[in-house]
């Protein structure tokens, strides 16, 4: 049965993979090195609320499981396992606490760890408490329970949208738990039993690294489709927005600076009205296409509005930026259907020259000098004097 579910998940995935992703996308679920910044903090708020989630479930669980405990086991042995269901308790409410406002994919890591950290202590302690015991019928039914701690927990990786080196990286001091705490038990050794039950792990754990695979290649192609202008390929509006306010965070934390350019194409409205709007989103596409060219990687431009970009440079001081745009405007931003250049009006403003204390701030400073631009005459930057 679970080689039937096994099986399904994996077609699954890799019909997924083979016809809707690309080869950088395909890298993407190994690791996460090269993740886009957008994936990168979906994934960082997807995987912290789990956590969130699973974290305060388990504070009111575990602690409601000592009246199981009490019924079942004399007080030699429910003492004990009280004593680590409060020490759980209160480790899973601390990581609630704790894990509250975390924003890089290092808080999420830790946020996981601690999470899986948790009861894997809780495991190797019960299974260290409870071996010393003989127990029989109901008890050692209970008992039972308790060793499968680390199925529970390897099932439950497949809720978080990991690549496969984190999915492995995660799983592994799960899979030693379960040999340290065998290893515990040497002298009575029960190999058969041992070897099954390490193999339905790894089984599950298969099983949970192709689930969360799968779920972060179905969040790679809606990130995909979501940041993107369907018809001109630059990152949407509201994109923009959110990698506009991530750069400037991070501008502000190292100290570094951050560019923006807003560039508005010059009597657009008259290539609609000349030669059809058809002909309107050609000039679009050509143009978008012509700034992309002349950018370096790294640089981001975003389709702010009808026939208006805005370019985002960081780690550019304003002199660089003005470089970058005087050779966009040296190759050109394509043709009007009439064979004359298009021409744009564009401000260049930057975090630091400029004092600008917030990205919208630094937006506005941009598009006022795009505005006296226009009013120069058009054709022309302004920001770079
Ligand atoms: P200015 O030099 O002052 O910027 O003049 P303009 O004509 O470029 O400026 P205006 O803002 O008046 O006109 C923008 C036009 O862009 C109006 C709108 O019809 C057109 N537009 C906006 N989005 C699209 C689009 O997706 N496709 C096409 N074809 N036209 C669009
Ligand atoms: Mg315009
Ligand atoms: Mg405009």
């Amino acid at each position: 049965m679970l080689g039937n579910f096994l099986q399904r998940i994996w077609l699954q995935a890799w019909s997924l993979i083979l016809v809707e992703m690309n080869g950088q996308e395909i890298g993407w679920l190994l690791r996460p090195r090269e993740h886009i910044s957008l994936l990168a903090t979906r994934r960082v708020t997807m995987i912290v609320s789990r956590v969130r989630l699973i974290a305060g479930l388990f504070a009111l669980l575990t602690p409601l499981w000592i009246i199981i405990d009490i019924l079942t086991f004399p007080p030699e042995i429910w003492h004990g396992l009280a004593a680590g269901r409060v020490a759980v308790t209160v480790a899973f409410a601390g990581i609630l606490i704790a894990v509250n406002r975390m924003e890089t994919l290092n808080d999420a890591y830790r946020a996981l760890g601690l999470l899986l950290a948790t009861p894997t202590v809780f495991f190797i302690y019960t299974h260290e408490h409870m071996g010393a015991f003989q127990l029989d019928g109901l008890q050692a039914a209970f008992a039972t329970g308790y060793a499968y701690l680390p199925f529970v927990m390897l099932a439950g990786l497949s809720i978080f949208p990991l690549t496969l080196l984190e999915g492995i990286l995660f799983a592994a001091p799960m899979l030693a738990a379960q040999v340290i705490a065998a290893t515990l038990k040497l002298p009575i050794l029960d190999w058969p039993n041992l070897a099954a039950s390490f193999w339905l792990l790894l089984l599950i754990t298969a099983v949970s690294l192709l689930a969360g695979l799968s779920q972060l290649a179905f969040m790679i192609v809606l990130v995909r489709e979501s940041i993107r202008d369907a018809m001109t390929g630059c990152f949407s509006r509201h994109s923009g927005e959110e990698l506009l306010e991530l750069q400037f965070i991070l501008a502000v934390r190292s100290e570094a600076p951050l560019a923006l350019a807003f560039i508005d194409l010059d009597h657009f409205k008259s290539v609609n009205d000349q030669f059809g709007h058809d002909a309107g989103d050609q000039v679009l596409i050509d143009a978008a296409q012509s700034i992309r060219e002349g950018l370096r990687t790294g640089d981001m431009l975003t389709r702010w509005g009808g026939e208006e970009f805005v370019l985002i440079m960081p780690n550019t001081s304003p002199e660089q930026a003005c470089v970058a745009l005087k050779r966009v405007r040296q190759r050109g931003l394509g043709q009007r259907p009439d064979g004359t250049p298009v021409t744009a009006s564009m401000g260049v403003a930057e975090r630091m020259r400029d004092s600008a204390d917030s990205w919208r701030r630094l937006v506005e400073v941009a598009d006022e000098r795009m505005y006296a631009a226009k009013q120069g005459g058009r054709d022309r930057i302004v920001g770079c004097e």
